[in-house]
């Protein structure tokens, strides 16, 4: 796929030469393929003409953020933090929705003050306190309800936020009701109704039940909401095997409920703009052989890409350089932390590998520096831009020095 003279490319720079320029281990992320997805995503929406946002906690780094500003996208952030990234990069406060269970008095007053588009709302005390705050200032301020729609995303558990179980938005007995109290408020201007059902979403069938049940509660409440933040969640495909979701189905799901709801579409994708665009790059330590398996111990760790480790996800690790040489045994990939969840793939067969190889774990634009850590010490990766044949530095590996 993306080898050259066997060697693995990430746009025209080969994974050996990053890892012995840059170390290991380390993230890498394509700048071609960022700008693909998001021109793709526009084409497979393009009939609709949403505002798109990117879901900033998918991948914060600020040469990211300012990628996707330069290609249009505006902002979905969850924090003062992402806001505060979010607006360095340059991205328009018109563009930039706030979403999130738990935002701080702080945190609202943050980004009331920087006059975004709207606080996605998640339950009826937020909104109380925008009221206070709003009245203090005398202004009127534009928030969304989040709808809880009590719909399946047919997902990993863990990623799944739509189910009247989970903590997210407002169930449709409260959503109306919060809605009556409030649509005639001084102080609140309700502009959208948002919902957002979960993540690696792969079939269109989660958000035909979503638009239906958001439909249902627009024809309920008679209101007109100026925009339908239809959040994120479309899936990418981590194994070849695995489903794609058809773009084209949603797409016509969303424009027959705009002809019944003449509203804005927001979407918040974060996993889809910058989820394949992102490699770590990481050196083999040991390889320990057991009858059983092999372990392929890696210098990368749950530390550092702890998707695996906390929901189950599967990375596919390549090889930097080919060769025929095939081992049938059970390779186990995992990393140096005292943790048996510290554990990236298995594979019952594998080409020939050794100590010192470098290998690529794909697929880890999304979720992945974000959710690193220190554990065991350790530092967190850098994090490397290619754009044809150059690479930049975007964060520098951490120093020993900074965190002990
Ligand atoms: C996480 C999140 C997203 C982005 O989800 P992806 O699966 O990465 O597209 C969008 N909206 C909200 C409210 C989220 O919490």
């Amino acid at each position: 796929m993306k080898y050259k003279k066997r060697q693995f490319y990430i746009e025209n720079v080969s994974a050996e030469k990053i890892a012995k320029k840059f170390g290991t281990p380390s993230y890498v992320y394509s700048y071609d393929k960022i700008k693909n997805n998001i021109n793709n995503f526009k084409k497979k929406f393009k009939t609709i003409n949403p505002l798109i946002c990117f879901s900033v906690k998918s991948n914060s780094n600020l040469n990211i953020l300012s990628i996707i500003h330069k290609f249009g996208l505006g902002a979905d952030v969850v924090s003062k933090g992402e806001l505060l990234a979010a607006l360095k990069a340059k991205i328009k406060p018109e563009k930039i929705v706030f979403s999130g269970v738990g935002k701080t008095i702080e945190e609202l007053k943050f980004a009331i003050s920087k006059k975004i588009l709207l606080i996605n709302t998640e339950s009826e005390n937020e909104i109380i306190e925008i009221e206070k705050i709003a009245k203090k200032n005398k202004k009127k301020i534009n928030i969304g309800i989040r709808l809880n729609p009590d719909t399946d995303a047919k997902t990993l558990k863990k990623i799944s936020t739509g189910k009247k179980e989970n903590k997210f938005g407002l169930t449709e007995k409260k959503f109306l009701e919060v809605l009556k109290k409030y649509k005639n408020s001084k102080y609140i201007n309700i502009i959208c109704l948002s919902v957002h059902i979960g993540s690696q979403i792969t079939s269109h069938i989660p958000y035909k039940n979503m638009l239906n049940v958001v439909n249902k509660i627009i024809q309920k409440s008679k209101f007109k909401f100026k925009y339908i933040d239809l959040g994120g969640g479309m899936g990418i495909q981590y194994e070849n095997k695995f489903k794609k979701l058809n773009y084209s189905k949603y797409n016509k799901l969303i424009e027959s409920f705009l002809i019944k709801n003449n509203s804005n579409i927001i979407f918040e994708p974060g996993r889809s703009i910058v989820g394949n665009a992102g490699y770590l790059i990481s050196k083999i330590i040991y390889i320990k052989k057991t009858n059983s398996k092999n372990f392929v111990i890696l210098d990368t760790a749950m530390n550092d890409l702890i998707r695996p480790a906390l929901y189950g996800a599967k990375h596919r690790i390549l090889p930097s350089k080919i060769n025929e040489t095939k081992v049938s045994k059970n390779h186990e990939f995992v990393g140096p932390i005292c943790e048996t969840t510290d554990k990236f793939l298995n594979v019952t067969r594998y080409q020939k590998i050794n100590q010192k190889d470098i290998i690529v774990i794909c697929d880890v634009g999304a979720y992945g520096m974000v959710l690193s850590s220190n554990y065991n010490l350790r530092p967190r990766p850098a994090e490397i831009l290619v754009n044809n044949n150059s690479t930049k530095i975007i964060t520098k590996r951490q120093k020993l020095n900074n965190i002990i």
